[in-house]
């Protein structure tokens, strides 16, 4: 690609950017739209091993979601907005979020932190089997997965597609406030900036990924410990039962932020609000709270939706956060 053509190219993003910074269409098949300029997964690593103390850990991608930039940075002035973007090199129509769920093997167990999206939210996610595939692994090795909240592209992966258990053994342990909003009821998701159809899509979707286990789900409150080295932390806001995560092993922790964040360039280095938190004011104050506790205590954090391997940590700064990557470890 020469100079030229790489001008053009950014000339027309900015130009779809200008046409739905005011309607923010799109997010539904957006995911579609994008699946032709993403390059093809080609043989990159989608799994990345760690350990926290004695707890084996391995990041497992199941893949990508994404939409348009102003969804997750929903009170961002939209020329700042677009100058960030530009700063660091992302487009400005799309924004690119991935699905770092994480596998954690102790006390003989094997643990997996979210189910990821499967295709729930678009072509690009579920990956997950392909990746613990890649190390050894089948869906019937799991023991337990541990979900953070309910939206789609954390329980997408637990159905398969005749209706049955995609992790046969698994217990599945979700957030009783979650299950009570999202399965017990039909949710009102006005709040969320997207259009209806996708919200009908969206709320259809994790009854449908969760209804294989409605006799033997387990609920949890946060703040409840699932297994020794594992802690549940309050983080209400986004959903009304969001969960972050603790993993802990002797003096070595590792912090989990679920949503809190979904991309660290406009939720963490930026102070700017997701627009699907159902509770603003609430999620703020458990980022708010979490991010604090991270920095004071210069934790290594897993983000989500961070870019992969999503690892990396916070410091606190004059206005806010900032987010700082951790280095490959071979
Ligand atoms: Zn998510």
């Amino acid at each position: 690609m020469n100079a030229f053509t790489l001008n053009r190219r950014s000339v027309m993003l900015s130009a779809v950017a200008g046409a739905s910074s005011m309607l923010i269409p799109g997010l539904a098949n957006s995911g579609t739209a994008h699946a032709q300029a993403t390059p093809a997964l080609a043989g990159n690593a989608g799994h990345y091993r760690f350990r926290v103390g004695d707890i084996s850990a391995t990041v497992l991608s199941d893949g990508v979601i994404g939409g348009p930039p102003r969804v997750y940075a929903s009170d961002a002035p939209e020329a700042e907005l677009q100058e960030v973007l530009r700063q660091v090199f992302l487009p400005a129509d799309h924004m690119t979020l991935n699905l770092n769920t994480l596998l954690i093997e102790t006390g003989g167990r094997r643990i997996l932190i979210e189910a990821g999206a499967g295709k729930t939210m678009g072509p690009n996610g579920g990956q997950i089997f392909d990746n613990l595939a890649a190390v050894g692994l089948a869906p019937a090795d799991i023991d337990a997965i541990v979900i953070s909240h309910a939206h789609p592209d954390h329980v997408g992966n637990l159905r398969t597609a005749d209706g049955g258990k995609a992790f046969p053994r698994a217990t599945v342990f979700v957030p009783k406030a979650d299950w009570d909003f999202f399965v017990r009821t039909d949710p009102d998701l006005s709040y969320m900036p997207v259009p209806e159809e996708f919200r009908l899509r969206f709320a259809a979707n994790i009854k449908n990924s969760l209804a294989p286990f409605m006799n033997d789900v387990e609920l949890y409150e946060a703040g409840a410990e699932i297994v020794p080295g594992l802690t549940t932390i309050v983080a209400s806001g986004h959903t009304p039962g969001m969960a972050t995560f603790l993993v802990h092993s002797g003096n070595d922790q590792l912090l989990l932020t679920a949503d809190l964040a979904y991309h660290p360039v406009v939720n963490v280095d930026r102070p700017w609000l997701p627009g699907p938190d159902r509770d603003k004011e609430t999620a703020l104050a458990s980022r708010r709270r979490i991010f604090d506790r991270a920095a004071a205590d210069r934790l290594p954090v897993l983000g989500f939706h961070f870019p992969f391997p999503g690892l990396g940590r916070m410091l606190k700064t004059d206005g806010g956060y900032a987010w700082v990557p951790a280095n490959w470890q071979f």
